[in-house]
């Protein structure tokens, strides 16, 4: 079978004659009878109109003088903004039409004081040409009732005629020469009746037409206000980007000299003693009664210089995945990932630490035929990493930490990492993601991480297009669930 190639379709309108009935179409068109109806109406709106402003304008300039008349003109152009709102609505609504919005609200504008919002008010061009619609409308309106009434009664005429002349012919009870004259030509009438009407349905769609594009121009705005309200928007949404960018930025360089202090204060002073004792211990490796440092201290203090090096070169390695998401570098390698693959791997090499260093017991599980899901394999890794390395680091000795992979609700795999912890406060639970913070209780110990590690793994899996939530009880444990979508495909 052949189609007709649309380019041929859209350069070549299809040419058919004119033909009668493509013209008396009109009358079945339910809309022209509600054009009719809209004109009617515009006299009495229009009038309406007329002399509210009318009161308006001389109620407010005869008491201008002492200053009341001045709110009352001021009222008056709110008024006439509100009633070209009503207008717009009420002529797209009828006439089945749209016209451009009258303004766009701008987030800021809500808390705008009044003298902001009238000077807004006064400024807008709207506001000046909605009122110009109320008082055309008036004019219009009474041109287009004059006119559509006029018609509307000459066809109603016409249409009567053969019915007055039988009416005639019966009231007189004969026939004279008139009456046959006007019996004879009143099928003519008929006809002429048939056309007027015709013709008052075009005349109305006409007028309406005319009317709606007024109604455009004054209370819509128009394409290149249109744009320069979005531009306006756009760059004000920047503006708010750059100053939200530059406060975090300032932020974190607080965030970040503050997390420095400790550790950095703590090797100085295990690095100062080492020296002391260096200095007082004449011959190295001997040691004296009374020397500062005994060979177990100064094993103990590099234990310390070298786990609080550590931290910093931790925090280092955060700030700088932090850094690389804020500056859009992140770069993923989002495939088809078996995340059952990458719990295991989580699994090997957190297992021995966790039963060694902590005695906490790491479980594992991963459903079968678990699909892949969309991931970058080594950032999700890193995710899991840093999920259950917190779970075993808030979990006191002989507790259970569980990492699950299964299927999650429609179209996702879940990803879960639960312990048998100290639990999150109800409080902290919406904040924890957040860069630098930590619960009371983590503060509090000596070991915890500087407060990055969850809002790397929620930058992360958001990156990945999941998406990371926790449920928590204080005192009983945690629950963190990773939810990825599954490759189309599988
Ligand atoms: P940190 O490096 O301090 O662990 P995170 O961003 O990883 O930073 O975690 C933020 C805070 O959330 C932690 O300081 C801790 O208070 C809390 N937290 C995270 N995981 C757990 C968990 N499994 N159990 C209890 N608290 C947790």
């Amino acid at each position: 079978m052949e189609y007709p190639s649309t380019q041929a379709q859209r350069w070549e309108p299809e040419r058919r004659p004119w033909r009668l009935a493509d013209g008396l179409r009109i009358v079945r068109r339910r809309q022209s009878y509600l054009n009719m109806l809209y004109l009617l109406m515009a006299f009495p709106l229009g009038l309406l109109y007329f002399v509210l402003f009318i009161i308006g304008f001389s109620v407010g300039t005869s008491l201008a003088f002492i200053g009341v008349g001045l709110f009352i003109l001021l009222a008056m152009l709110g008024g006439a903004w509100w009633l070209g709102g009503f207008e717009r609505e009420l002529t797209m609504w009828w006439l089945g039409i749209t016209i451009a919005p009258m303004r766009r609200e701008q987030a800021e504008e809500r808390s705008r004081t009044l003298w902001q919002r009238t000077t807004a008010l006064l400024r807008n061009r709207i506001t000046w040409t909605s009122l110009l619609y109320l008082l055309v409308k008036f004019l219009f309106g009474t041109l287009a009732f004059s006119i559509v009434f006029t018609l509307i009664a000459l066809t109603a005429a016409l249409l009567c005629a053969p019915l007055a002349a039988v009416l005639q012919v019966a009231a007189n009870g004969r026939l004279d020469g008139s009456q046959t004259i006007s019996l004879l030509a009143s099928p003519l009438y008929f006809l002429v009746g048939l056309i007027v009407g015709v013709l008052t349905l075009y005349a109305c769609d006409g007028l309406t037409w005319v009317w709606v594009q007024f109604a455009r121009v004054t209370l819509g705005m128009s394409e290149a206000e249109l744009q320069l309200t979005q531009a306006r928007e756009t760059a004000t949404r920047a503006q708010v980007r750059a100053a939200r960018a530059e406060q975090s930025r300032r932020e974190l360089i607080v965030n970040v000299s503050h997390e420095l202090r400790t550790p950095i204060a703590s090797i100085r002073g295990h690095v100062e003693s080492l020296q002391m004792a260096a200095e007082e211990t004449p011959e190295a490796g001997t040691t004296t009664a009374g020397s500062v440092a005994s060979p177990a201290e100064l094993r103990d203090y590099l234990a310390i210089i070298s786990r609080e090096s550590e931290r910093l070169s931790a925090l280092v390695d955060d700030l700088l995945s932090l850094a690389r998401a804020d500056a859009g570098e992140l770069k993923l390698d989002l495939r088809p990932t078996m995340a059952g693959e990458v719990v295991e791997e989580v699994y090997e090499s957190l297992a021995p630490l966790a039963r060694r260093e902590r005695q906490v017991t790491l479980v594992r599980q991963v459903a079968p035929d678990l699909p892949p899901a969309i991931a970058d394999r080594q950032r999700l890794a890193q995710v899991l990493l840093n999920l259950v390395r917190n779970a075993i680091t808030y979990t006191p000795t002989g507790g259970l930490v569980s990492l699950v992979a299964e299927r999650g609700d429609a179209g996702h795999i879940m990803i879960t990492v639960a312990d048998t912890g100290m639990g999150i406060p109800l409080e902290d639970q919406d904040r924890i993601f957040e860069r630098f913070y930590r619960t009371d209780a983590s503060r509090a110990r000596a070991s915890g991480g500087f407060g990055l590690g969850l809002a790397i793994v929620r930058d992360l899996v958001q990156a990945m297009g999941g998406t990371v939530t926790v449920q928590s009880v204080e005192g009983e444990g945690s629950r963190f669930e990773v939810r990825l979508l599954v490759a189309s495909g599988a």
